[in-house]
């Protein structure tokens, strides 16, 4: 077996150095937990990037993936498969959608929405109604256009000219949302709550109101649920929170727990603009794949990993709070479920690091912004467990 030290060597001169990656190499998962290359253990909440909703390995997945794996792996969209089939019944009868494509990430889903909304808008009012008024500090993806709608520079520098026909106004400011809405708008593009862009929670009137501003311009609500889907926040999308229903919703992180997937749901009257022909994804949805999201968004369901997540979120703030006391550094407590955001008076990296080495995985979001994501599988014991390490590190390091 190959030894840690020559892996990072090797990570270091064979990769695109696009990761600023920790230096230890994960080799084995199991629920909560994961082990590293040599022996080490860590309780895991991050769940990749909020992906493994059932935690590592979870028998359910890995059953379905062997079965998968030894019946139908793949065939073309040309032809039927009755997972994709079984999966797309699911998702409909579990959201405000009619209609879902499939393909493989969160950005390949907002690139659906996006092209969605253009060819609906063109078709239903005018050919010059293209744009789409995103969010300062919103995250949805790198690809060209995803990238173009993501609303934060440091991800844009370098890469333009960007796609045109994006708008970005603050998040949560439904005046200044109102204001860019125009006759060019073909549709509004939101997180219900931003994650990559520091955990903020907008006003429980703010997807109301864009709703009331979308029904007022006919622009499409356009909700991005790829890291706020599959209960992560409490309800299985988080635009439940909010008791209005979007027009279009991307799907992706936590879809297949860890095997890439990405949908794109929308209502039929406005599904209907994409027609046969017009968008396609080699890989969208194959048996495999589907399997393994039907196995997972199944076991969500009957498990009710939505409540759970709602209740050990409440659990985990709680004691976030508590901590507050002790430790001056740590600022406002933000989040829903298991999104969870706690504002630093400091640089995060170095936190993160110091967990890590204590044997708990933890994320940044931005600079000053800890975010804890773990399984939706946490129990108390290892909610109280990532508690004692963060304050134990936090006392080490303040
Ligand atoms: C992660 C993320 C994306 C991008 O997903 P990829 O699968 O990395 O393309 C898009 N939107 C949101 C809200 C995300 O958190």
């Amino acid at each position: 077996m190959t030894d840690t030290r020559t892996l990072l060597e090797w990570s270091a001169r064979y990769h695109a150095n696009t990761y600023g990656r920790a230096p230890i190499c994960l080799v084995r998962g199991e629920g909560l937990r994961v082990w590293d290359s040599d022996g080490r253990e860590y309780l895991d909440f991050t769940s990749g990037l909020a992906v493994v909703a059932l935690g590592h390995c979870h028998p359910r997945v890995t059953g379905a993936i062997q079965e998968a794996a030894g019946t139908l792996l793949h065939v073309s969209n040309l032809f039927h498969s009755a997972p994709q089939i079984h999966l797309a019944k699911l998702l409909v009868e579990h959201s405000f959608a009619d209609r879902v494509f499939f393909c493989n990430s969160g950005a390949e889903a907002n690139e659906a929405a996006l092209k969605l909304a253009r060819k609906y808008a063109k078709e239903r009012f005018s050919s010059d109604r293209y744009e789409v008024v995103a969010t300062r500090n919103s995250f949805h993806g790198r690809t060209l256009a995803t990238l173009s709608a993501t609303g934060q520079e440091k991800y844009q520098h370098g890469f333009e000219p960007l796609v045109p026909g994006f708008k970005h106004v603050p998040y949560d400011d439904l005046g200044a949302m109102e204001r860019a809405i125009d006759s060019r708008t073909a549709a509004v593009l939101v997180e219900p709550i931003q994650g990559e862009g520091g955990v903020h929670v907008p006003d429980e009137g703010y997807l109301p109101g864009l709703r009331k501003l979308c029904d007022e311009s006919g622009a499409l609500l356009i909700v991005d649920e790829v890291q706020t889907g599959m209960g992560r926040t409490g309800t299985l999308w988080a635009y439940e929170h909010a008791g209005v229903e979007p027009d279009v919703m991307t799907v992706a992180k936590a879809l297949a727990n860890g095997v890439p997937m990405g949908a794109m749901l929308a209502r039929e009257s406005v599904a209907t603009a994409l027609g046969p022909g017009t968008h396609a994804s080699t890989f969208g949805g194959t048996p495999f794949v589907a399997s393994i999201a039907l196995a997972t968004l199944t076991t969500l369901l009957e498990e009710k990993l939505p409540e759970r997540a709602a209740r050990m979120g409440r659990r985990l703030m709680d004691g976030l709070r508590g901590l507050r006391s002790r430790h001056p550094s740590l600022g406002e407590v933000r989040g829903r479920g298991l999104l969870i955001g706690v504002e630093l008076s400091r640089p995060a990296a170095p936190l993160v690091a110091a967990c890590r080495d204590q044997g708990l995985l933890v994320l940044s979001a931005g600079d000053q912004v800890l975010r804890l994501a773990p399984p939706l599988i946490v129990d108390e014991a290892a909610c109280d467990s990532a508690l004692a390490t963060l304050d134990r590190v936090l006392g080490a390091t303040a």
